[in-house]
């Protein structure tokens, strides 16, 4: 939950999430569907899918047992380099490192490396720093440590350097660079994208999809297509957008009454107003269906 995301965002998330699945053989039981549910509002979707399929793999494989090693870790889907170090160094305190934009920030920073934080170069050199400067003992103090020390101290704007117990050796705050490391990429303009949004209304319910494919994968949409031609009872529209990482998305919105079901055939749900909030929606999606609903 707290990759890309923050954690007073995250906290009431985790509460709500680990009190409904206590366990992998719960959250590995739970249906796609809930576990979208609560995850609605926290965006980047994909952990949440990635951690249901890896329940349901520790479920089957290992009866329901975290594996312990690197190798059956990074197998796992949404588990990588980093993520299988800090499971290993926390869960099971095995000299393993991570990566993370904190450690990166954190290295960068000390050594005064000025080469890009992009570059496949100065990632290994960032990877091999972090695995020789690993203790041999409290593996998992000192990883929690070094991750808190880019959080909190060594942040990426106006860093504690006053405070900061390595300022007379680290290489950045003797020469003034700690504004300028780490060095990035400039980052590039986002795409904008455009689609529309069809809700369709019948006895007081509306119409969704389960959507199958891009960021918003395994949520519940209303359907981006117009089914009815010129014959529709528009009764509100408007237009809104929301942004991503890597693009933004202009959206139009039709509210459409109709008086039979059955005349749209589309592979889709019906649900009540009122179950909109327990829903998995995008949060977008979901903000602008309770709008309607007031
Ligand atoms: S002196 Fe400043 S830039 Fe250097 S490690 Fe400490 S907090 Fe980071």
């Amino acid at each position: 939950m707290l990759q890309q995301t923050q954690v007073s965002t995250v906290i009431p998330f985790y509460i709500k999430f680990i009190d409904r699945f206590q366990n992998i053989k719960h959250l590995a039981e739970a249906s796609e569907d809930e576990v979208m549910s609560y995850w609605s509002g926290l965006g980047f979707y994909s952990r949440a899918r990635n951690l249901h399929k890896t329940a349901r793999i520790i479920a089957e494989q290992y009866s329901c047992k975290f594996p312990d090693t690197f190798e059956s870790l990074i197998q796992l889907p949404g588990i990588g380099r980093s993520t299988a170090g800090a499971i290993l160094s926390f869960c099971f305190k095995k000299k393993f490192a991570i990566l993370d934009g904190n450690v990166k920030r954190v290295l960068t920073r000390f050594f005064g490396i000025q080469e890009s934080i992009s570059l496949a170069k100065t990632e290994k050199d960032l990877w091999d720093l972090s695995e020789q400067l690993l203790p041999d003992g409290d593996i998992d103090i000192y990883t929690q440590g070094i991750m808190d020390f880019g959080a909190t101290l060594c942040t990426p704007k106006n860093p504690q350097c006053h405070s900061c117990p390595m300022n007379q050796t680290c290489i950045a705050k003797q020469n003034n660079l700690t504004e300028a490391i780490p060095v990035k990429n400039k980052t590039k303009t986002k795409e904008d994208r455009s689609t529309e949004f069809y809700i369709y209304e019948c006895n007081k319910q509306i119409l969704l999809v389960k959507n199958r494919t891009g960021v918003w994968s395994g949520l519940w949409i209303p359907p981006q297509k117009n089914y009815l031609g010129k014959k529709i009872n528009l009764i509100k529209q408007g237009e809104r957008q929301c942004v991503f990482s890597h693009y933004r998305l202009k959206y139009k919105y039709f509210l459409i009454k109709i008086t039979n079901k059955s005349d749209l055939m589309v592979d889709g749900l019906w649900f009540d107003w009122k179950e909109i909030p327990e829903l998995g929606l995008p949060a977008p999606i979901k903000s602008l269906l309770i709008s309607l609903t007031n």
